[in-house]
């Protein structure tokens, strides 16, 4: 299942986000595919910055230690 991911400010399509674990965002001259962790993207229209986390990276204690 193919979500999107749309900015929080303005609505603009960032990415996509697959099975809700694989996150792809594709521009013209940028390809970009991220699986856990976290992942923030700078809003390419209103410069908002969007943060999407995985839960399971937050168990472990990936956001303690700033990985
Ligand atoms: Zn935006």
């Amino acid at each position: 299942m193919t979500e999107k991911w749309i900015c929080i400010a303005c609505k603009f399509t960032l990415g996509f986000i697959e099975d809700k674990k694989v996150i792809r965002i594709k521009r013209k001259d940028l390809y970009v595919e991220t699986e856990g962790g976290k992942v923030t993207e700078i809003c390419p229209r209103c410069g908002k910055p969007n943060t999407l986390t995985d839960e399971k990276y937050i168990e472990k204690g990936g956001e303690k230690y700033g990985l």
